[in-house]
């Protein structure tokens, strides 16, 4: 089906940072398959440990212990604020547990009428029935139907509306902790601090969505990092399986312990294969100096792009983001800089606010990124002459 505009591309072969076609014209990848592969392309290690699981067991049910979900389950608890964790398969399917879980521990707890979730302009959640409410943009939503009831959207880093919007309903507050569909938009580490604070005073869940910016992207293992802030429930995908579909639910004992058996559940979520991915992804996340490399990489990165912008004013406003989930507000339309990028040989995605989304894979180097912000040069050269061209042509 149409759904997506699709490039006139296809890939028959990755290594590292690269894509190539079957004619063996040879693309630098910092979209990533939208932030997804962490590892980058035919990472010898994920490689091997899923073609070896393949071959064992791939899938068995939740009816049965899996060693393999067992063990990424307690490497996520011990990097994150978290006692237990639910696996699935997408970014919107984490979403919708979380919300689930929200209001499970809420009703358990003696407070079934808490059911609604405080979300924020420019969220993205998914594209299932309930995260097409809790993203809330009228554009997604166009033909569905009527929207899901229980969410309500405020200003981002604005505290005295989330403290306005905070009813006898409310369960709790789910947000990004840097927006990404949107346009690479941070929420400030004052305005998590507050929203915890809010939420301990008025006994609601602070649930993170760290699909695009969790599992290393930003530098740290978990964005919350940054902020010293810790939610009660967070969701993973993207990157967690370097490639492989696999989403994740962590949360505290404190939302978790209601989660009783067939309150929740997937049939394929957490199956052997999906979590032998995850585990190798974490084999190299969690490895001596590799979240220090993707800070190294990430601030010299910074540092070109914010020449590469004060270069080229007609084409580029501002670098933003954080670690290697970073963006380009353009001034030219940005599907006009990304298709100039492309015809440099290299990959981004776009985002809202017109801005050029660059998320490479964490394996990055600084050498690869000197070589993105070339092409990048490039392309916005071609772009400012053709607008040159143009405007002489209307004279
Ligand atoms: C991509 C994304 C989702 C949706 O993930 P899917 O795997 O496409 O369902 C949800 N939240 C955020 C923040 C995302 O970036």
């Amino acid at each position: 089906m149409p759904t997506f505009n699709r490039a006139d591309l296809a890939f028959e072969r990755g290594e590292g940072a690269w894509l190539y076609t079957a004619d063996q014209r040879r693309f630098l990848d910092f979209g990533a398959g939208i932030a997804v592969n962490a590892l980058g392309h035919g990472h010898p290690h994920l490689v091997r440990t899923i073609a070896d699981q393949a071959a064992r067991v791939m899938h068995v049910s939740n009816l049965y212990r899996i060693p393999q979900a067992e063990t990424l389950a307690q490497r996520l608890v011990d990097v994150s604020f978290a006692d237990s964790v639910f696996f699935c398969n997408s970014g919107a399917e984490a979403n919708e547990g979380m919300v689930k879980m929200v209001r499970r521990a809420q009703a358990r707890s003696g407070h079934p009428e808490r059911t609604r979730l405080i979300c924020f302009n420019g969220a993205f959640h998914g594209r299932t029935l309930g995260m097409l409410a809790a993203t809330g943009n009228p554009a997604y939503l166009d033909g569905f139907g009527a929207p899901l009831e229980g969410f309500d959207h405020v200003p981002l880093n604005n505290m005295n509306a989330v403290r306005a919007a905070i009813t006898a309903e409310t369960a709790g507050i789910m947000l990004e902790p840097i927006q990404g569909e949107s346009g690479i938009k941070p929420a400030e580490a004052r305005f998590l601090r507050e929203l915890r604070a809010a939420c301990d005073e008025f006994g609601l869940f602070l649930a993170f969505d760290e699909v695009q910016t969790g599992m290393g992207r930003t530098g740290r293992m978990f964005a919350y990092e940054w902020s010293g802030v810790t939610p009660d429930v967070m969701t993973l995908a993207k990157g967690i399986g370097g490639g492989f579909p696999l989403g994740a639910i962590l949360a505290t004992e404190a939302v978790a312990q209601h989660l009783t058996p067939g309150s929740h559940g997937s049939t394929f979520g957490g199956n052997p294969l999906a979590c032998a991915a995850g585990n190798a992804v974490m084999d190299v996340l969690t490895g001596e100096g590799f979240l220090a490399h993707v800070c190294t990489v990430s601030e010299a990165l910074a540092g070109m792009l914010e020449q590469l912008v004060a270069r080229h004013p007609g084409v580029f406003a501002e670098r933003r983001g954080v670690g290697l989930l970073t963006g380009l507000k353009c001034v030219v339309p940005v599907a006009q800089v990304q298709a100039a990028a492309a015809h440099e040989g290299l990959l981004c995605v776009t985002a809202g606010d017109n801005v050029l989304r660059l998320v490479p894979p964490l394996v990055v180097t600084e050498a690869e990124c000197a070589e993105a912000v070339a092409m990048l040069d490039r392309a916005a050269q071609a772009l400012s002459a053709a607008a040159e061209a143009q405007k002489e042509a209307a004279l």
